[in-house]
C-alpha cells in the first residue's frame, strides 16, 4: 500500500496520517512468514508520518490476526499480534541490497513522493511471531502411544500410566508371589 507524503515533501504539512490493510502473502520483496502460520488478511496498519525539519519519521500500529496449529495437539488456533513500529523515512535513493543490510533495519525509503512499507511490515511480522504456539498453556498434547488427544479423553491408554520403575520391581515380586 502506498502512503502519499507529497504534502510533507512540499512542506505544506507537518504530518500525514494513514490507515490501510494489506496481505503479507502478496507483498513483494518481504520476508517469508513461517510456513505453519497463516496470516488472516488484511493486516491492519494505522499511523503517521512526521516531518522533523531535516528528516521524516514514521510511526504505526500494526494488528495481525493469524491461524496456526497447536505445537502439542495440532488443534487449529487463532492468535493476534499487535505491535508498534518506528522508522526513519529517507528521501535518498535506496542503496543496492539495503534489505539485507542491518544498517537500514529502521529505515524506509521514499519512492516518488510515496512510501511503501509493506515489505518492512512483513519483515517485522516474521520477526515478532511467537516461536511456538499452544492452544492453552497446559495443553497435554497427544498420547505418544495411540496418537489421540489426551485432553478429550479419547485416549484409552490412560490407565496404563507409566509405573514408577521402583514400583515395577515390587509389582514383579507380587506377581511371583501368586
Ligand atoms: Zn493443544
Ligand atoms: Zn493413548
Amino acid at each position: 500500500m502506498k502512503i502519499d507524503i507529497t504534502p510533507l515533501m512540499n512542506k505544506r504539512a507537518e504530518k500525514a496520517d494513514f490507515e490501510f490493510g494489506f496481505d503479507p502473502a502478496s507483498s513483494e520483496g518481504g520476508a517469508i512468514l513461517p510456513e505453519d502460520v497463516t496470516v488472516v488478511a488484511p493486516v491492519k496498519v494505522s499511523g503517521t508520518v512526521y516531518d522533523m525539519n531535516n528528516c521524516m519519521s514514521l510511526k504505526a500500529n500494526v494488528t495481525v490476526n493469524y491461524k496456526t496449529l497447536c505445537d502439542r495437539c495440532l488443534d487449529e488456533i487463532e492468535g493476534t499480534l499487535e505491535f508498534e513500529i518506528e522508522k526513519t523515512v529517507s528521501v535518498d535513493e535506496a542503496p543496492e541490497g539495503f534489505e539485507d543490510d542491518p544498517t537500514y533495519d529502521d529505515v524506509v525509503f521514499v519512492n516518488e513522493s510515496s512510501l511503501d512499507i509493506d515489505a518492512a511490515l512483513t519483515e517485522e511480522i516474521a520477526l515478532r511471531l511467537p516461536p511456538y504456539h499452544l492452544c492453552r498453556e497446559d495443553c497435554p498434547g497427544l498420547c505418544p502411544k495411540c496418537g489421540k488427544k489426551r485432553i478429550e479423553g479419547g485416549c484409552t491408554c490412560k490407565n496404563e500410566k507409566e509405573i514408577d520403575p521402583r514400583l515395577k520391581i515390587l509389582q514383579k515380586l507380587l506377581d511371583n508371589f501368586d
